[in-house]
């Protein structure tokens, strides 16, 4: 859990964020079990930047869905633990002033379209997300597993519920909006369906350092349609005012896996974005990081020794202003 951590105590306006809160917030709370208070007294505690972040009283605030507390040293699949401390953190600030904590850093909403090619009658449902997966497999980049996310399918001759007539319909989901923060879980892990098991896939998968994402938007994706969408004329004018930079991300932090499915760890590389240079968190030691090195380091495809990127965290170039100021 400590590269998770790592990862978001590099970003300045999340760091700010949960440091701020004030300590009013926490009264009558038990302490120990709140994650958020041992995550802003963790990020509160860093003596300096090459001292690694000591997480023992906020792992152990950590409640495992099958029981007991995290510990410090656990080996847990990284998506898996980004969901439980996110939920974690959700449900902490629900409902108070500081609900906002995750969507004002990593917040984007995807849109479920059932979109009619016969009739007007298009179906559009939004999704909040702060982690988008990508699936690895047949794909050799970022881009192509996006192309292929919002592909979607045909869907022949489904019954449209306002004509009562069956239409064609295109089924897909579509990046609606994204946040300063494009968080990507790859899909290293795979189910062989000849063995029943979990397995590791370690093959190439390139990061681009910069990435524009408008091809992926429903914006774009809506105008190549030739689509008019009524029911959703807010979110359209929000989108359509949105300069073109607002799609461009560079990459930012790595959360890198080395070894088997059954033995091996995790370990941050990251970008300080506050001066520019690059580190890596591996364990206890924090050592200066070449950028250059990532392709070898985080892409995968090596047969000798398994080591490749399971979360890509990338940043907005150029940050639009933070929400509730
Ligand atoms: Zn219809």
């Amino acid at each position: 859990m400590l590269p998770v951590i790592e990862q978001l105590y590099q970003l300045p306006s999340f760091r700010k964020e949960v440091v701020s809160i004030d300590d009013d917030f926490f009264a009558g709370k038990n302490l120990e079990d709140s994650v958020l208070y041992q995550l802003k007294a963790t990020f509160k505690s860093r003596e300096s930047f090459d001292k690694p972040l000591n997480i023992k009283a906020l792992a152990n605030s950590i409640k495992k869905p099958e029981g007991g507390r995290m510990g410090e040293n656990e080996l847990i699949d990284v998506q898996e633990f980004i969901n439980i401390f996110f939920d974690a953190l959700e449900s902490e600030v629900k409902g108070s002033k500081y609900q906002s904590l995750l969507e004002n850093s990593f917040g984007g909403f995807l849109s479920y379209e059932l979109i009619s090619k016969g009739c007007s009658h298009s179906n559009y449902r939004s999704e909040l997300f702060y982690t988008l997966g990508l699936t690895i497999r047949n794909f050799k980049n970022v881009n192509e597993s996006l192309a292929n996310f919002v592909e979607g399918e045909i869907i022949e001759e489904f019954l449209c519920d306002d004509c009562k007539e069956k239409k064609d319909y295109l089924k897909r989901t579509v990046i609606k909006n994204s946040s300063n923060h494009l968080i990507f879980t790859l899909k290293r892990v795979e189910f062989d369906l000849d063995t029943f098991t979990n397995t590791l896939n370690g093959e190439y998968f390139e990061l681009p350092l910069t990435l524009n994402i408008q091809s992926y938007t429903q914006q774009h994706l809506s105008k190549n349609l030739g689509q008019k969408k009524d029911n959703d004329e807010e979110s359209k004018e929000q989108y359509n005012s949105k300069p073109s930079s607002e799609f461009e991300y560079k990459l930012a932090g790595v959360i890198v896996y080395q070894g088997t499915m059954k033995y091996g760890k995790y370990y941050s590389v990251a970008q300080n974005r506050e001066d520019g240079t690059w580190h890596k968190f591996d364990q206890k030691e924090i050592s200066k990081f070449d950028p250059n090195d990532l392709p070898a380091e985080t892409f995968g495809g090596k047969q000798s020794q398994n080591t490749c990127a399971y979360v890509a965290i990338y940043d907005r170039i150029a940050p639009e202003d933070q929400k509730d100021d």
